[in-house]
């Protein structure tokens, strides 16, 4: 995610969390959105029925489910699919978990983040105003969800820790920062650096490499790219098609300064290219977050997939009619990374509109799951309230969109994504199970 939350979520930082409690900093972005102060007013009626102080079920798993309900009495819709009882009684709300991770166990997130370098960023040494801007915004963030000391705790260990150990996610595909114009001609998260990630849980991680700026010379960003393969065995690419350069960005369908990426790609062996759309963040231009140039590069190469990441949010729709009018393309995939979290606890109607618009029109099986962590902390509350997220019957009625069962949550979750990078699922569990027993001893 790259646009500042702290902005939609009043009080966000003043509220204490413990960064390892997934729960309390779900319940913590309910409290502080949209509907912030009506669910706060069925927090308390309900922490009185479970017979806690507030304080005390806010900080427990109950006090989610509070949330989650509560969000359904607010809007008169049943966006969420909770049990009264799982509001009230801890041993009711264990069962609950039991069975979502009985139903879905498999977790592939697509989108995730470590935040720092070695050496870190210092203003006019190796960042410039525009990169600070950036690192700041990160480390409010993190400090927003517990980690004290912001980006410096978003790093190789926190990873670990957080996404892979304290949640239920199987795999984590690491995402790049690039944006070296603004970090000292150094990539904010050089590949270097990252590499560590999987190194260090080289059965539960897969990597991508970014940082292609073909503004900067075509024949540059190719060596950059082979460079990737040949030294760091890339899973693909994540990409930002605006730049720091004087001319900003560039598209996918730039047949002089894009196509012989895509070319290359293609005689590499990299299959899998992704690209953050929508959402358009900072000082860039909302221009070259838009998708339309996914429309030529999908047809005239298909055999890559393009994904785009954020789902194009709020140009979701423009993502949508890519498949939605040629159902006939097989390789246009999304990912709900920050799109999710961001819509799900403050405004469940635009979520369900969002994800019912990608699952209608690009279809369950190109619908990926991705957080964004850890820009929006430990992973695990963003699965939780994905497993009883619900599209209500009035807009499934209404618009077409599917109810979402069991099958298509199973696929976004992680079928999707295994079939993509080929990912061999019963050793990504073993490793995840003797992740998980060490966590625990
Ligand atoms: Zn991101």
């Amino acid at each position: 995610m790259e646009f500042n939350i702290l902005s939609h979520f009043k009080g966000l930082e003043e509220m204490p969390t413990d960064p390892l409690k997934a729960d309390e900093i779900g319940t913590s972005l309910f409290l502080t959105g949209n509907m912030g102060p009506r669910i706060s007013e069925k927090i308390d009626e309900k922490a009185k029925a479970a017979g806690m102080s507030r304080r005390n079920f806010i900080k427990s798993s109950l006090g989610f489910s509070a949330a989650m309900l509560a969000a359904n009495e607010v809007t008169g819709m049943k966006f969420f699919e909770v049990g009264t009882a799982e509001a009230a009684d801890i041993d009711a709300k264990k069962e609950a978990i039991k069975l979502a991770q009985a139903s879905n166990n498999f977790i592939v997130d697509v989108h995730t983040h470590v935040c720092t370098r070695p050496g870190h960023y210092q203003l006019g040494v190796n960042t410039s105003e525009r990169g600070m801007w950036f690192v700041q915004l990160l480390d409010d963030l993190g400090k927003a969800f517990g980690m004290v000391n912001g980006t410096r705790d978003m790093n190789v260990e926190n990873y670990g820790k957080m996404i892979l150990k304290e949640s239920d996610t199987t795999v984590g595909v690491f995402n790049p920062f690039g944006f070296r114009e603004d970090y000292g001609g150094q990539d904010m998260i050089p590949i270097e650096y990252q590499v560590g990630v999987r190194n260090n849980w080289p059965d539960n991680t897969i990597m991508l490499a970014g940082g292609l700026t073909p503004n900067q010379g075509v024949g540059a960003t190719l060596d950059r790219l082979r460079q990737y393969v040949d030294d760091y065995k890339i899973s693909g690419l994540k990409l930002y098609t605006f730049d720091s350069t004087p001319q900003k960005g560039w598209w996918f369908d730039d047949e002089k300064r894009a196509y012989p990426i895509w070319e290359e790609c293609r005689k590499l062996g990299v299959k899998n290219i992704g690209c953050h759309k929508g959402i358009p963040f900072g000082q860039f231009y909302a221009r070259y977050a838009h998708v339309e140039d996914f429309d030529a590069t999908a047809d005239d190469f298909l055999d890559l997939n393009f994904i785009a990441f954020h789902s194009a949010w709020p140009y979701h729709n423009e993502l949508a009619a890519l498949k939605g009018f040629k159902p006939q393309r097989k390789n246009l995939y999304c990912e709900i990374g920050s799109t999710f979290a961001a819509t799900v606890t403050s405004r469940p109607l635009e979520c369900a509109h969002v994800i019912g618009t990608l699952l209608r029109d690009l279809g369950p099986d190109y619908v990926l799951w991705g957080t964004d962590s850890l820009l929006w902390g430990n992973p695990q509350w963003q699965i939780e309230a994905f497993r009883n997220f619900q599209i209500p019957d009035e807009l499934v009625e209404g618009h077409g969109y599917p109810k979402i069962t069991p099958e298509i949550r199973r696929k976004v979750f992680g079928e999707n994504a295994a079939r993509l990078w080929n990912i061999d699922k019963r050793r990504a569990m073993t490793a995840k199970a003797e992740l998980m027993a060490t966590a625990h001893a």
